[in-house]
């Protein structure tokens, strides 16, 4: 097949499949050949006329070249993209584009002519980075030192891997053992250098890893000249081996700016310590030797099992490798060590599986798959339904999804001391609300589990008789809300932290009562947590916010004014906008004719983004009013309905003045309830990719 296909020139015809089955054919002509297939094969072998041209193109070539100054070129090419290499400031499209078309030219010249290639990698005489180049590396020549820039470069990804891609056919095409060696040699030292949580070096690390691959391969690719004993030459491969062992078990690298990132490093790391000890298998040895350090049991405890954790002692978590690459990777390295080395295989017994044995948890269900008991891999955990709780779990998710809320909650103190009592099992629980609220905060940003048990936390949630959250009880989520709200606020109302629940959920309305007879305007302001909208024969939430403002009539109201008894209209608007609002929609309702709550199922749209200016009082001034505004008798009460399913959403928070765009909100959440009016399921909507500083960013 191969044999045709070199023959063929232009693009495949529609029978060329069937042409290729007839592969004899067309080298050996035959008489029983139709006029058809002579007629193909005339199309599909190249003519003189082409050969001719072809090697006119590739005389053409030559000359151009020879009248080409390889090494003025190679200067050009380099300066080009050492000014892109060390610019800072975002990548421009066309600078990625100049990179990789720079690095293309660059490749034709030293492919084309090895000797120059030899001599740039060879010779740190030849200049050609910039005379004060940052760039330059100590003992290499100026080529190496480019290269180098260029795969640890942190301006763009991209950037990362053409050089990448270069370097590895550069080290393979060079067909120079002096030049394989450098290279070689450079990246091998590299990789204990520079920023440990750079993307860049971990690109670098699996270089390395799969240089080492190509070196000592069984079926070695032919142009590698570089074998298995060279190099300990390049590098001492033990002084390598505890060198990367050293810095995987340092503290710090358990740190995570970026879980990715990190990984990649933690898994590079293990792969070149795996190929390492293939190359040169007495480290095991010297490794046994090393007693004292420990290495295999610390590799156990540090990146796989943590057996000293206390299970209140702390949430950090502290084992290195959490997830399954970087545990695979890990095992890998386990394995290696112990093969074919009885003292090391005994000493991951005696000071590793043994403990791990005695310290398996306990059990208690079938099919038990440690993984699925794992926090989510977006970061976030669950709290666990005791039962019929969903319309806590619900809610308090919103609330901790609200990151101003969260870290305030957190950052409050309540200045109780703990309330130590016994539940009816004999629990010793802390029967203070607040400080169980901080607590499961504090789990849900901290813990590695999958949810969090909120037993204590229901204990500790008294209703208005005193008695603790019956669990197997649903209740109505709003409901729940504003005894939350109640205990949140007493718990802090001695404290400096009295105002977290106002500043974050608080907002203003202010009701509005013209006397028909004197004009008389009576205003009464009320502070609210939630506004709540009628759903009921509406349409969307925009409907509700406009039946929300609607006059109402009130009769026989009595003018303080006049003293007059008349018919008035009553009108409420909100008067100051909450930073974070919570809408609750009327989806239960009391339906007379069959006097009971009934469920109102209609669609009800609510966008994602809305202005909420036409429903406030500043606004009503500016079209209806057109008045100063006007003194107001301040009167606080609470706007409290029932509910089965809210809305919330949040803004930045504002300044003195409202501008326009404080007005404007943006959905956060959304708390759905699934079921009729007497039982049914509740759950949350949360957007995850909003501003909170202290989430992992994906
Ligand atoms: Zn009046």
């Amino acid at each position: 097949m191969a044999k045709i296909e070199s023959t063929m020139i232009g693009p495949k015809l529609p029978d060329q499949v069937e042409q290729e089955s007839q592969a004899k054919a067309v080298d050996e002509v035959t008489d029983g050949q139709s006029d058809l297939e002579k007629k193909h094969i005339s199309r599909l072998t190249e003519t003189e006329d082409f050969v001719q041209f072809r090697e006119n193109l590739r005389k053409l070539g030559q000359k151009t070249n020879a009248g080409l100054d390889g090494t003025e070129t190679l200067r050009f090419i380099v300066q080009l993209c050492e000014t892109l290499l060390t610019k800072s400031g975002n990548v421009e499209f066309e600078e990625i584009t100049i990179v990789e078309q720079s690095l293309s030219i660059a490749f034709c010249l030293i492919l084309s002519d090895l000797q120059l290639l030899q001599n740039a990698v060879l010779s740190q005489d030849i200049k050609l980075l910039k005379p004060d180049s940052t760039l330059k590396l100590d003992g290499y020549s100026d080529l190496v030192s480019f290269f180098m820039a260029g795969l640890l470069s942190k301006r763009n990804a991209l950037f990362v891997k053409y050089f990448n891609n270069s370097f590895t056919i550069l080290m393979r095409e060079s067909d120079s053992r002096d030049v394989q060696n450098i290279l070689l040699k450079c990246i091998l030292e590299h990789i204990l250098k520079g920023d440990i949580s750079s993307r860049s070096i971990s690109k670098y690390i699996e270089l390395g890893c799969s240089l080492l691959e190509s070196i000592c391969a069984e079926d070695k690719d032919e142009k590698i000249l570089l074998g298995k004993q060279d190099i300990n030459t390049i590098i001492n491969l033990e002084t390598l081996f505890f060198k990367i062992l050293d810095i995987l078990l340092e503290p710090k690298s358990a740190e995570k700016e970026d879980g990715t990132e990190d990984d990649e490093l933690i898994i590079g790391y293990f792969k070149i310590l795996e190929k390492v000890l293939n190359i040169e298998p007495k480290i095991k040895q010297e490794l046994s030797r090393r007693k004292e350090r420990r290495y295999i049991e610390r590799v156990l405890k540090e990146c796989l099992f943590n057996m000293n954790q206390e299970p209140e002692a702390g949430f950090e978590h502290s084992i290195k490798c959490t997830n399954v690459s970087t545990r695979a990777a890990t095992y890998d390295l386990l394995v290696e060590l112990t093969k074919e080395n009885i003292d090391n295989s005994f000493d991951l017994l005696e000071n590793g599986l043994i403990d791990l044995c005695n310290n398996l948890p306990n059990i208690s269900s079938w099919r038990y798959t440690p993984f699925k008991d794992k926090k989510s891999p977006q970061g976030f955990l669950g709290i666990f339904n005791m039962s019929s709780i969903c319309y806590i779990n619900s809610m308090l998710q919103q609330f901790y999804m609200t990151p101003a809320f969260r870290y305030l909650i957190l950052a409050a103190e309540d200045a109780q001391e703990a309330n130590i009592v016994e539940d009816k099992d004999g629990r010793k629980v802390d029967d203070n609300n607040f400080h169980q609220l901080q607590k499961m905060f504090a789990y849900l940003d901290k813990s590695e589990r999958r949810d969090y048990h909120p037993i204590d936390f229901c204990y500790s949630f008294k209703d208005y008789s005193g008695n603790p959250v019956n669990v197997t009880v649903q209740q109505d989520t709003q409901e729940f809300l504003n005894i939350f709200f109640d205990k949140v606020e007493n718990a802090l109302k001695p404290t400096p932290y009295r105002n977290i629940l106002n500043d974050v959920y608080g907002g203003k309305t202010i009701s509005v009562i013209e006397c028909s007879s004197c004009g008389h305007l009576r205003t009464n302001e009320a502070i609210f947590y939630n506004v709540s909208l009628e759903v009921k024969n509406l349409k969307n939430i925009h409907e509700g916010f406009e039946k929300f403002i609607t006059e109402d009539l009130i009769s026989d109201f009595k003018c303080e004014n006049c003293k007059q008894k008349c018919d008035v209209m009553k009108r409420t608007l909100i008067k100051d906008c909450p930073n974070v609002m919570i809408v609750h929609l009327q989806r239960i309702v009391f339906d007379l004719d069959m006097l009971m709550n009934v469920k109102v199922n209609s669609r009800y749209e609510f966008p994602q983004a809305i202005n909420l200016k036409p429903y406030t009082y500043a606004h009503y001034q500016q079209t209806t009013l057109q008045k100063e505004p006007i003194p107001q008798e301040g009167k606080e009460a609470e706007a409290t309905e029932t509910e089965p399913e809210g809305v919330k959403a949040e803004v930045e928070p504002k300044p003195a003045v409202m501008a326009e765009d404080d007005f404007a909100y943006t959905l956060a959440g959304v708390l759905v309830h699934r079921g009729s009016a007497e039982a049914g399921h509740y759950y949350s909507y949360i957007n995850v990719n909003r501003k909170d500083p202290r989430r992992p960013k994906k």
